[in-house]
């Protein structure tokens, strides 16, 4: 079995989730929205979920709003709240973001851009991808709708100051939303005490299924419903609920936050011993991301002069799978967006790769790991000298 190195992209589902999940993808197969006993047993599967999920996050059962995951409940959040915003307050036509947000937020602030006339601005990040509160509060006018600044960076594992972002859009007026996908699958929230609109879940980076997620909005929050049909989701997202998925997420997530300590610490561990053996043993290798406020699970670096997918290739092939952060386009490789922000050296962009470690992980895993890739990236630069 190779080894999973990769729980930034997804991680395996927990054998409590699959459990909880069995009996709604065969007998209880009711939809909630019927009114006889095959949808009361649905439907209150459903609703059982949905508490569950509000009181480990802190908030009420009627701030979640189910989705088909991480994704959609990003595109919700900036589009439907941004449009609602603007929809009753014409001067907010303003939208600020940061560079190292996930696609998701990214391609959606884009659309708002292009094809509903808001204005569209980037925020600037320190060289670790995080947002400095005074450069929100400077930029922050009357006329913003919306604020997103990602939780968590998926790339480089970097954690913002949503706390204070999120008070600096409160005394202005604005909505603030982050993008904790990868987030809550690591850090206990409350949202009762955290001055956040709207935060976006998804499933499956906590040990859930794929396909679900959820969106949490703060009572009286704007909201337009970008999906619309029947009265499911206080009418802001419609479509038959996804039962099975919904009963997965709220179990994953509950065995998630019980066992988050010793996953932590699991977690710490490991991350660490990859952190300095690589440092210290590779040459012309950086961190990417922050050294201390970054998930617990994730190492993430760049090497000069290595290309990340030649790299990942040939950890694939010695049985280890990790993530770069560079995407090949038309046989012209461009260091991701997130690299891009960070502004490193050219030579330096194209070489990140990203170990992320989860559950399922070993030290001995580690240790080959670790053993294994100085060679690996060796003979690449052998190969193809910078
Ligand atoms: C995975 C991820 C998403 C997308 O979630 P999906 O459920 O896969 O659509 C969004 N944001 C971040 C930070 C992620 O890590």
């Amino acid at each position: 079995m190779p080894v999973y190195l990769d729980h930034a992209a997804s991680t395996p589902l927990a054998q409590e989730a699959l459990e909880a999940m069995t009996p709604y993808f065969s007998d209880r197969f009711g939809n909630p929205s019927s009114v006889h006993s095959f949808g009361q047993g649905a439907e209150a599967a459903v609703e059982d979920s949905r508490a569950e999920i509000a009181s480990l996050l802190g908030c009420h059962a009627d701030e979640i709003i189910f989705t088909s995951g991480g994704s959609e409940s990003d595109n919700l959040a900036v589009k439907g709240a941004s449009l609602a915003m603007r929809m009753s307050d014409n001067r907010r036509h303003r939208v600020l973001i940061s560079p190292v947000e996930h696609p998701a937020v990214l391609h959606a602030a884009a659309q708002l851009e292009r094809q509903f006339g808001m204005e569209v601005e980037t925020l600037p990040v320190d060289s670790f991808g995080r947002v400095a509160p005074a450069d929100l509060t400077s930029m922050l006018e009357d006329d913003v709708a919306l604020v997103s600044v990602i939780h968590a960076n998926n790339e480089i594992g970097t954690v913002n100051q949503i706390q204070e972002l999120g008070a600096i859009c409160r005394q202005r007026g604005a909505l603030f939303h982050t993008d904790s996908v990868q987030g809550v699958a690591h850090f206990d929230l409350d949202l009762a005490e955290l001055p956040l609109d709207l935060l976006s879940l998804g499933a499956h980076k906590f040990y859930g299924p794929k396909g679900v997620g959820a969106l949490y909005f703060r009572r009286g929050t704007p909201l337009l419903n970008l999906q619309a049909g029947g009265s499911q989701e206080f009418g802001l997202r419609a479509g038959t609920h996804n039962v099975p998925l919904i009963v997965g997420m709220a179990r994953a997530y509950q065995h998630c936050v019980a066992t988050r300590p010793e996953t932590t610490a699991l977690d710490v561990a490991l991350r660490d011993r990859i952190i300095e053996r690589v440092l210290a043993e590779i040459p012309d290798a950086k961190l990417t991301g922050h050294p201390v406020d970054r998930l617990p699970n994730h190492a993430s670096f760049a090497f000069r002069g290595v290309d990340g997918n030649d790299l990942l290739a040939a950890l694939d092939l010695e049985g280890y799978a990790c993530s770069s952060g560079s995407a090949c386009k038309t046989g012209e490789p461009e260091p991701s967006s997130v690299m891009t922000a960070l502004s490193l050296p050219a030579d330096w962009g194209l070489g990140s790769l990203r170990v992320t470690v989860g559950r399922t992980n070993t030290s001995e895993e580690i240790d080959g790991f670790l053993t294994l890739l100085p060679d690996v990236i060796h003979r690449l630069r052998v190969r193809a000298p910078a």
